[in-house]
Formats: structure tokens, sequence, C-alpha cells
């Protein structure tokens, strides 16, 4: 039940990212919404993680174990670690593991607003009784139970690290502390991508890397992204921003466009995969899978 298992050479990998919703009321619709993707056949599904672990985190252990015994599909359940204490997540893997779940992307999650105000208060108190990065929480779990484990990555920098070299540094301290594979930010331009697969090579990351693409569904949401992710736009994006301005419906399609093109150019190139942030919406994964000839 490894992901990693799945990664190899000239198989590329499929999968997508769904999250829990915040509200009852939503619920099923996820529902609904999985079984149309578990038709399109991923090599896996992933559900976020609350930051914080706040909030969904039941439904992510829930949504994570339903994917595996309802569909037979591998999932991949994220877990944050900022603010928790260790207990907590300890408890948390236990629970995990009870419940069939054997992947999991270690994350260091954002840390609440009022505790990154107060940055030198919020890093003492990590050094004690929680976790400082997702380095700490990859070496924790590796150390206790048997997961396989991902980790986040990023093809233009975390927003939060000053430089590039500095990104990569600590993103080989996550191979180092026992990650198994790695998935990407979202980016618009696969140039980032290939120079990002190639720096990383060369200093010795070596684990299966998944390029994460998210199709744009309109103008707020790429705000977000840009301001929350530190994610750049290419030419070719502003242009469709700009065309489609008055024309939502317009703008989705051609977002959805550009999101299969991107896939389908990674995977002519070889890539080790593919992760598809769906959004919870079966008709972009099923657009997406259609591009890529992954269904007819
Ligand atoms: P880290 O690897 O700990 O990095 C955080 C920052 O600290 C970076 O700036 C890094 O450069 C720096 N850093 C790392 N190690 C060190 C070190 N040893 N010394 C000094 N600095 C260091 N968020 C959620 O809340 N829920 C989710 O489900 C979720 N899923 C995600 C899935 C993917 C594929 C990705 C790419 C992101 C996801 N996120 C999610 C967002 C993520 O939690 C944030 O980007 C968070 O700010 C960083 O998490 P990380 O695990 O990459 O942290």
């Amino acid at each position: 039940m490894s992901i990693k298992d799945l990664y190899q050479p000239k198989r590329p990998v499929v999968s997508f990212e769904i999250f829990p919703p915040k509200k009852d009321n939503a619920i099923k619709s996820i529902y609904e919404a999985l079984g149309q993707m578990a038709a399109l056949s991923p090599d896996f599904i992933s559900v976020t993680y609350g930051a914080g672990g706040s909030g969904n985190a039941n439904r992510t252990v829930e949504l994570a174990s339903f994917i595996q015994r309802r569909y037979g599909i591998k999932s991949l359940a994220h877990l944050t670690c900022a603010g928790t204490p260790h207990d907590k997540i300890h408890h948390l893997l236990t629970h995990m593991h009870s419940e069939g779940i054997h992947n999991i992307l270690a994350l260091r999650g954002d840390p609440p607003e009022d505790a990154s105000s107060s940055s030198s208060s919020s890093s003492s108190s990590s050094s004690s009784n929680t976790y400082r990065y997702a380095e700490d929480l990859i070496r924790d779990i590796r150390s206790r139970e048997k997961f396989c484990i991902g980790a986040a990555c990023y093809p233009e920098g975390h927003i939060d690290c000053d430089t590039m070299r500095l990104d990569m540094d600590y993103l080989r301290r996550k191979q180092d502390a026992g990650a198994d594979f790695l998935i990407t930010q979202l980016f618009f331009d696969n140039n980032i991508f290939f120079r990002f697969q190639e720096e990383i090579r060369r200093r010795g990351i070596t684990l299966p890397l998944s390029a994460g693409v998210m199709p744009i569904l309109g103008q707020a949401q790429i705000e977000r992204m840009i301001f929350m992710c530190g994610v750049s736009l290419p030419a070719g994006i502003v242009k469709l921003l700009h065309k489609y301005k008055h024309n939502p419906e317009d703008l989705r399609k051609a977002g959805i466009e550009h999101a299969a093109t991107q896939l389908a150019d990674l995977l002519r190139q070889g890539v080790d995969g593919v992760h598809i942030y769906t959004m919870n919406k079966p008709d972009i994964a099923a657009s997406c899978m259609k591009h890529i000839g992954r269904i007819n």
C-alpha cells in the first residue's frame, strides 16, 4: 500500500488532491465527487488537512480511509504539525494506522496568524513540545511508525524563504530525515518546474517528484495563489485573465485547457508524476485525464 512503490521508470504516477469541506452540509457532495473521480482511476488521491490541526482533521482521516476501503485506490493523508504538540500528533498517527492509512504527506502547515506575528516566542515554544519544520515531523514519523512519507516542495521557493538555494538545502534535509517522495506546489510555467527539477537533482535530491498542477478557475483564486504562495504568473496567463475578465465561464474553460496542456507537456518530458489539484471538481479531473490520454 506504499505510494513510493508506484513510482517506476516510464510509468508516471497520476494523482488527484481533494480537500474536506468545512461545512457539514457539503460533506455529501464530496462523497459524490469522489465516486466520479475514482472512476477515472488515478494512482492515488490525497486529502488535505486544516492548518494548525484545527477544523477538519477527522475528516481527513475519514475521507482517506474511505477512498481506500470503498474504491481500492491508495490515499495520501496530509498532516500538518505547526503548533501541534507531539502527543497529539502521535495519537493521530496511531489512529491513522488503525484506519489503514499508510501514506502521509508530512507538512509544517502555516502557523496561526497570532503565532507568526511574534516569531521569537513561537520559535521557543516550538522547540520544546511542538514541531518547528516539516523536517522534524518527517523524522518523528520515521522513528515511530511504518509509514510512507511524502513532503512538499516549491519550484519557485517557499514564500517565507529568502533564497532558492536555502529552500533547496532545507528540502535536502527532508530527504535525509526520511521522506520517500515529493509533491510540488502549483506553478503555471513548466520551465520553472524543469529548472527546479534539474537543480535539485544536481544537489543530490533523488526522491520521486510529482509536479503539482492547478487549473485556473477565476481571478480571485489566482490572486490568492500569488499572495499566499508566491507563485508567478507567466504572460500567457495574464493575457487569459485580461481576455476573459468579463467572462468567468470562458476563463474557467481556458484555465482548464491551460492546465491540461501543462500536464501533457510534463508527461511528454518524462516527469515522475503529476498531481492534479482538483478543487473537488470531478469535471476538472476528467478534462485533465482525457487530455493526457488516461481516459477516452
Ligand atoms: P517546511 O518544509 O517546514 O518549510 C517551511 C519554511 O521553513 C520554508 O520557508 C523553508 O524554507 C523553511 N525551513 C524548512 N526547514 C528549515 C530549517 N531546518 N531551518 C530553517 N528554515 C527551514 N497546508 C495545509 O495547511 N494543509 C495541507 O493539507 C497542505 N497541503 C499541501 C500540499 C502540497 C503539495 C504543498 C506544496 C503545500 C501544502 N500545504 C498545506 C501548504 C504548506 O503547509 C505551507 O506551504 C507551509 O507554509 C510550509 O509547509 P512545508 O511542509 O513545506 O514546511
